[in-house]
């Protein structure tokens, strides 16, 4: 290992930035600035325009969020940022990070206005008062004309891929809005491309701007075969486990992540599921760092999960993998990541993880690395079992070429004598009793049982001969649970794993059921209250898929079913107000996509959004301007993670 604290990138604390932002961010697990936030952030704290050229995935949000957010006064309740993107579901996910980088900042708000939604409640809420908007032109445009959004105050407006809002015919209402904002504002140009026109549109709008562009060509020709998978967000996991037990030549992996928090958490999972795993981040001192680069060499753990910066300059030869769990910022940082396997003159293998938003990467780093990236096919459960079954085979062929015997041929014979039992059964009954917590038998597992991921259940990691993994829990089953004795099925997880927990509860079909449910009545204008569900956007649920699941399962109908938010990893529902306690236990332990629900009531100012709520709107206290909380609700804005 090479690495050394000199040759450790600086973190945030050196860009500028204000304690609480900074606050922020190490609550958010951010190790270090990426490429893009690291060049930005100066420049927009230091007031200069600025046109950044650059993706989706390469940290843009934070690098004009951050120096946005430590301009604000709190203590106006004005609009004194416009972020400006092309579609709805940007502007809720751009809301949702300046909520995240700005929980350190009391009575902060940010408002997503964009078309589609009711006038009515765009217009209340922006009565109410707000700091940041995050709008679509369209929208934004209208309430300027009607005078319900007043820009005299703002001092930014960011153009949020600006490419995009040219392709969707929203340019010329971004030029209005440009033209109807005060001249002496700050701007941020941010577009994955530059055509002439955004070019054009800078060239006439930005004072002088600095300009920032994401190296991505290293070209370099990597010997590492490389392959890639698609998936979304929330089924990782699962694709990493049955990744891991059908590689072939597998010996030791680097798994990359962006966050601090997510080694830990994930390092966490995978020795939960029997994997020898430590997590690398540089939160460790230099001597724990060396440690774990020691045991790894050692081979008394497989699996190291790291941030960039904690395994720069990693030198291991048993590496044989890199798994790029979380996708690099650009190509480079890909170049280096895989960089870290067939060392030695050894071969190496890479392997990307990539949502569907993110899948404009491969092109990327396909023309860096001047290599093709195989689709990686998915192994079925039958694949994985026939895997299971030959890495049992061979730990017994070991066990009889190695270990003295004697002694359990007696017992055996005895047992066949006494018993009247054949050899035949009594090693089946041994090969269930050494498999019972790593089954070999999984469902669906014949030749034409689906690749798609949905269809399996949780990957345990059978350990592979010559390096038991450790098992610090009991590996969840392939077993279905109403197979499993109860004693095991009502084994509680601990709280470190919590995506361990809901396949323990009892299952719940997904959106359907054999026997009918029965319909529950609700009285037409019943009141509303607001439900948070723990599956969103990363787990590529679509709102359908939650409307079909609690009708079917819980009985409520369509009718009945408000307003549905996806946010990046939960929703929220609007559902009739105080449902039964029995209706709720059902409605916690409903699954889609694999997930459980666990629905529970949302606190107060909890949700980020224009509706009003279904009660009086809260009166405003005027020393405190904080006008998300409704009269009685907690002092404390609840943060989730
Ligand atoms: P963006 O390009 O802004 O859409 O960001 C892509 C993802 O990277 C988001 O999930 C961010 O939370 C994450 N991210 C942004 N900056 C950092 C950072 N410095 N360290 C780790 N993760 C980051």
């Amino acid at each position: 290992m090479t690495t050394s604290p000199e040759n450790i990138p600086t973190g945030f604390d050196t860009l500028g930035l204000a304690q609480p932002l900074l606050k922020a961010l190490a609550d958010v697990g951010y190790e270090t600035p990426s490429p893009i936030q690291a060049e930005c952030i100066p420049i927009l704290l230091a007031g200069h325009d600025l046109l950044g050229e650059a993706q989706t995935g390469t940290g843009k949000t934070a690098a004009f969020a951050l120096p946005l957010l430590q301009k604000i006064d709190l203590k106006r309740a004005v609009p004194q940022a416009l972020i400006l993107t092309p579609t709805r579901e940007l502007a809720i996910q751009v809301a949702e990070a300046l909520q995240k980088y700005a929980h350190h900042m009391p009575g902060f708000h940010v408002l997503p206005i964009y078309g589609g939604q009711s006038m009515v409640v765009q217009l209340r809420a922006l009565s109410r008062g707000t700091h940041v908007i995050v709008g679509t032109p369209g929208r934004v445009m209208d309430h300027l004309e009607r005078k319900s959004l007043v820009l005299n105050n703002l001092q930014t407006l960011v153009l949020d891929e600006a490419d995009e809002m040219l392709r969707m015919g929203f340019i010329d209402d971004v030029k209005w809005i440009l033209e109807h904002t005060p001249a002496e504002r700050q701007t941020a140009l941010f577009s994955a491309t530059m055509p002439d026109v955004i070019r054009r549109v800078a060239h006439q709008h930005l004072r002088e701007p600095r300009e920032v562009k994401i190296r991505s060509a290293t070209s370099t020709v990597v010997t590492t075969s490389q392959s890639y998978c698609q998936t979304h967000t929330g089924q990782k996991l699962e694709a990493l486990t049955r990744i891991l037990e059908v590689e072939d030549d597998f010996d030791a992996a680097i798994i990359f992540v962006r966050t601090k928090t997510a080694t830990v958490e994930l390092a966490d999972k995978l020795e939960a599921r029997g994997y020898s795993v430590a997590a690398l981040n540089g939160d460790l001192t230099q001597g724990l760092r060396e440690q774990v680069i020691e045991r790894l060499k050692a081979g008394t753990i497989d699996i190291v999960v790291a941030t960039d910066v904690a395994a720069r300059g990693l030198d291991v030869a048993r590496v044989s993998h890199v798994i790029n769990y979380d996708v690099p910022y650009d190509t480079e940082a890909y170049v280096h990541r895989i960089g870290r396997t067939g060392r030695a003159g050894r071969t190496g293998r890479a392997i990307l993880f990539l949502a569907p938003r993110e899948m404009y990467m491969l092109k990327l780093i396909e023309r860096a690395t001047k290599q093709k990236i195989t689709a990686l096919t998915m192994p079925t459960p039958g694949e994985v079992a026939n895997r299971r079954v030959a890495q049992f085979t061979q730990q017994i062929v070991d066990i009889i070429k190695t270990e003295k015997l004697d002694f359990f041929f007696d017992v055996v014979r005895r047992m066949e004598g006494e018993q009247d039992i054949a050899a035949r059964e009594i090693a089946a009954a041994l090969a269930w009793l050494a498999t019972r917590e790593r089954p070999l038998q999984m469902p669906g597992a014949n030749d034409h049982a689906p690749r798609d991921l949905a269809a399996i259940p949780n990957a345990v990691a059978v350990p592979r001969s010559g390096s038991p993994g450790t098992q610090s829990e009991p590996a969840p089953s392939f077993v279905r649970d109403t197979e499993r004795k109860p004693a095991r099925a009502s084994t509680k997880p601990p709280e470190s794993h919590p995506d361990a927990e809901p396949r323990r509860e009892r299952p719940v079909k997904e959106g359907r059921s054999d026997t009918p449910v029965k319909q529950r009545s609700f009285a037409d204008g019943a009141t509303m209250q607001r439900y948070r569900i723990e599956i969103g956007r990363n787990q590529g649920v679509l709102p359908k898929e939650i409307v079909g699941a609690i009708a079917n399962e819980a009985g409520i109908a369509g009718k009945d079913i408000g307003q549905i938010n996806l946010f990046e990893d939960y929703s929220s529902v609007e559902l009739p107000a105080n449902l039964s306690d029995d209706l709720m236990d059902i409605l916690r332990r409903i699954r889609v996509r694999q997930f459980a629900l666990k629905t529970r009531v949302m606190e107060p100012g909890e949700f980020v959004d224009t509706r009003p709520p279904r009660r009086a709107p809260p009166a405003r206290d005027s020393k405190k301007p904080d006008w998300k909380k409704p009269a009685g609700a907690k002092p404390e804005w609840k943060k989730r993670t």
